[in-house]
């Protein structure tokens, strides 16, 4: 699922194709109305049509398009894509929506589960109430974190999952935050000692910043835009490396079960 790192990737390969255009329609496709979470077809198209794309950035794991009476927000879920144009070998049945710009470009929507959807907003107090701080604002700080995590006594995973708690983080970058701070996966939040608070203060942006230089992680549907592909899959320490050799340690890879979530660590390096 994408991620942080994965969406603003998203928004980078877009911000020169769509910043400034002017969007003709929206449609669904394939029969599928149900990829406009909050309005029918006809009733966004009021909204959208006609309006130029005056800002194109990411809240959470939200692309966010700035129209100049609210915005068009989109969320890729598990296995959505954007992609301009289609080609011969694209599989249609897996599009789900098509923006048409003025300048007759085509964005579609591919979404092989179908989960991805598009939403419109007046005002983005919808997203502010379910979303916590951004990773890399200041206002995610150590006082926030500290604060947060001691009056909780739930597990470090779910917690740094949760969106509420803070934006962006999914399963792949918390394995990995949690595996360079030395923190195990299941380790209550309020048990948390001040240097790995400050360890995770500062290796959730480094590690979020360092996959965004490489387009994110693609391990299966990924993909930022037109069949290109996010390469930091390379630089993963832990996620996805179950009985591999820690590249600190050389200890075997465990993975195992949080909160429903399949989560790896190191044994050794995340003691318990
Ligand atoms: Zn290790």
């Amino acid at each position: 699922m994408p991620e942080l790192p994965e969406v603003q990737s998203v928004v980078n390969y877009f911000k020169p194709l769509l910043l400034n255009e002017t969007i003709h329609s929206v449609n669904h496709l394939n029969d599928y109305p149900k990829v406009f979470e909050t309005h029918t077809t006809s009733e966004l198209n009021k909204h959208v049509s006609n309006k130029k794309i005056t800002r194109i950035w990411r809240r959470g794991k939200y692309i966010i398009l700035n129209l100049s009476n609210g915005h068009l927000c989109i969320h890729l879920r598990m296995t959505g894509q954007l992609q301009v144009g289609s080609s011969l070998n694209d599989n249609t049945k897996h599009f789900t929506a098509l923006i048409n710009l003025k300048n007759k470009s085509k964005i579609y929507f591919k979404d092989y589960r179908k989960f991805g959807r598009i939403y419109f907003f007046k005002n983005l107090d919808i997203l502010n109430y379910k979303l916590g701080p951004e990773p890399f604002d200041p206002s995610f700080n150590y006082k926030y974190l500290k604060n947060n995590l001691n009056k909780s006594r739930g597990m470090i995973k779910p917690k740094l999952l949760n969106q509420k708690f803070i934006a962006g983080l999914g399963n792949i970058y918390v394995d990995e935050v949690l595996w360079k701070c030395r923190v195990h996966p299941i380790t209550r939040c309020d048990k948390i000692s001040a240097i790995k608070i400050k360890r995770l203060l500062s290796a959730i942006p480094e590690i979020l910043q360092k996959s965004i230089d490489f387009n994110g992680t693609t391990i299966i549907n990924f993909s930022p835009g037109n069949k290109t592909k996010g390469e930091f899959a390379k630089y993963l320490n832990i996620f996805g490396k179950q009985n591999q050799h820690c590249s600190h340690c050389k200890t075997i890879i465990k993975k195992i079960f949080v909160s429903q979530r399949g989560t790896h660590f190191c044994p050794k390096c995340q003691k318990y």
